[in-house]
């Protein structure tokens, strides 16, 4: 049913227009323009002025042939990581890949391209639907910001689909809490030659802190990183200032407020342990922190409506679909979070966030067909 061909080429259109994160305009022009082609009514929210980009979240209503039929969502992100500038794709048999300078953009181009290409196909069959509601997010790269700032009152679906994860044949309904942590460290500043003493390093502080956290895989559901670290001006000074920037995650909000708490201690105990006295007067170092909630853990049962459209799909198709948990996330958190059950069907993209990025052409044609039958089935 899906036109392969059709949506190979439009994928190849859409990655050769550049669209990082906040610099959706151009793409989402295009896409606008392609929506009302079709038949469907384009408006864009007020996410990129919130987020400081150059284009909101695009919203399309394409309308229903069938008023019996409930409305649905389908999304897919528009920006892409860095390097996803001047993306020159190339096709080697069923496989699309960036030149190797760049991502390939599949991320979540591809998830666009599926999108699209299901609406087309709805149209040229004349395939009976109810409505479906599309939204093209922005800055889902930089911490899911545009579907954060999605005004979610202008949406009637109560189910939808997020094409935005790997291998076809995998329905993401389970994911992760999040929490960002950012600490600062204070020490205190002295030549490092001639007074060292009178100093506190941050550096060290924060090494100190760092080496004795658990980080990385936690257990199988928790994960956490340190992800930045800045600090220091020069080999003479003792540094008095370090800044850091981490992640904790896990599908357990207990495990996820112990594997938080456990971090902030192991700052402050390490700080505590640094003092100086300068001219009678005791100096110890210091943390300040920041925590705050990233995003909400999604879990999607498998007997929503959705989940259950997309299994019977892909059964009526004779494709292996399977619900699954992930570690990472995605729109389709704040989509339930925001209470629109939303499960999240893999593209056909791989090594994504890479300049190996590749799409398999076989497996975003089986996506789209697994999609448009779920648009079919699902009432
Ligand atoms: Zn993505």
């Amino acid at each position: 049913m899906i036109d392969s061909r059709r949506m190979t080429e439009h994928f190849l259109k859409l990655v050769r227009i550049d669209s990082l994160s906040k610099k959706e305009r151009a793409v989402a022009l295009e896409l606008q323009k392609e929506l009302e082609a079709l038949g469907a009514r384009v408006e864009f929210d007020q996410a990129g002025e919130a987020v400081g980009g150059e284009i909101g979240n695009l919203i399309a209503r394409l309308p229903g042939t069938d008023p019996s039929r409930p409305p649905m969502l389908l999304s897919a992100h528009m920006d892409t990581v860095v390097p996803g500038e001047g993306i020159r794709p190339v096709v080697e048999g069923d496989r699309i890949r960036s030149d190797g300078t760049t991502i390939l953009g599949g991320d979540d181009k591809s998830g666009i391209a599926i999108i699209m290409e299901v609406l087309r196909t709805l149209k040229d069959q004349k395939i009976p639907h109810g409505e479906i509601e599309v939204v093209f997010t922005i800055c889902e790269e930089f911490g899911l910001v545009g579907a954060k700032n999605l005004d979610i009152s202008k949406l009637k679906s109560k189910q939808g689909l997020v094409l935005d994860c790997d291998n076809v044949g995998f329905l993401f309904t389970r994911s992760p809490s999040s929490d960002r942590l950012e600490f600062k460290v204070h020490g205190l500043e002295a030549h490092a030659g001639v007074c060292p003493e009178q100093g506190i390093s941050a550096i060290q502080i924060a090494s100190e802190a760092i080496s004795r956290m658990k980080l990385g895989r936690i257990d199988f559901e928790t994960t956490a990183n340190i992800g930045i670290i800045q600090g220091g001006s020069a080999t003479n000074i003792v540094p008095n200032y370090v800044y850091v920037k981490a992640e904790s995650r896990s599908h357990s909000e207990e495990k996820l407020a112990a594997q938080t708490a456990h971090m902030r201690e192991c700052f402050q105990k390490a700080a505590e342990k640094y003092s100086v006295e300068v001219k009678g007067k005791k100096i110890t170092g210091r943390v300040e922190e920041k925590i705050w909630r990233d995003y909400d853990r999604m879990h999607v049962a498998d007997s929503s409506p959705i989940v259950r459209s997309v299994l019977e799909a892909a059964k009526k198709l004779s494709f292996r679909v399977e619900t699954k948990a992930t570690g990472g996330g995605c729109d389709a958190n704040v989509f339930n979070q925001k209470g629109i059950t939303v499960a999240n069907l893999g593209t056909g993209m791989h090594n994504i966030h890479t300049v190996k990025e590749w799409l398999s052409i076989a497996e975003a044609t089986q996506a789209a067909e697994i999609v448009l039958e779920t648009v079919r089935q699902f009432s």
